[in-house]
């Protein structure tokens, strides 16, 4: 790619992938947008998910630890999300690397694929009127935004996004259950302590 940073060889070949890369011309500072700047994150990525250097270019990025900009498509995030996950050995791994590359990019690159759909998708049906979630990884990235399956459950029935931590409620014994009438939030476990509270203090009344 055009604004490679590490050792550019003195003279490139000319099958070297990064005049291949659909960047090659073009203004290296569009591919390091300032900190926040998402828009400009997705102009650049629009240009890589057309470039047929792009699992190249991500490889080279993830070897390298870049910290910044985006490379092989992939955000300064999803990278450090890809790290975290797989060790480096694995990323050496060409089927491993694809893996990782389309795994992280998967909804940027199906954009018609709704959380709607993954929920559809992913989930099944256990005894005992328990769900369960299909997939082993315990949370996904839905155009870059980091979201687990506990998270989407209660997010769709909800149609908000949780507060703090979801959990399974105290009456569902399914330690896997993603069932969303069988989860709770941060502040419906707070609003249930406190009726469970005020509860006990009727009670107590009627008795004294
Ligand atoms: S994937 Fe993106 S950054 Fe890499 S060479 Fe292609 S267009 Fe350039
Ligand atoms: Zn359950």
């Amino acid at each position: 790619m055009t604004h490679y940073t590490g050792a550019v060889p003195a003279a490139q070949r000319p099958t070297d992938w990064r005049l291949l890369g659909a960047c090659a011309g073009l203004d290296p500072d569009r591919w390091f947008p300032r900190p926040g700047d998402t828009l400009a994150v997705q102009a650049a990525k629009s240009i890589c998910f057309g470039c047929p250097s792009m699992l190249r270019c991500a490889s080279q990025a993830l070897t390298r630890r870049e910290d910044w900009g985006v490379w092989g498509g992939l955000s300064e995030g999803q990278r450090a999300t890809i790290r975290k996950k797989y060790k480096a050995h694995q990323l050496e791994n060409p089927a491993r690397l694809e893996a990782a590359v389309y795994g992280a990019l998967h909804f940027e690159l199906n954009p018609t694929e709704t959380l709607r759909s993954v929920w559809d998708d992913n989930t099944c049906v256990l005894p005992g009127g328990h769900l369960g979630w299909k997939s082993a990884s315990t949370s996904f990235s839905f155009h870059g935004i980091s979201i687990t399956p506990k998270q989407l459950s209660f997010l769709l029935d909800r149609g908000h996004k949780a507060v703090g931590q979801v959990r399974r409620s105290p009456d569902c014994p399914v330690v896997e259950c993603v069932h969303p009438r069988h989860l709770m939030d941060a502040e419906e476990r707070r609003q249930r302590v406190v009726a469970e509270r005020a509860a006990r203090a009727d009670t107590n009344q009627l008795a004294a």
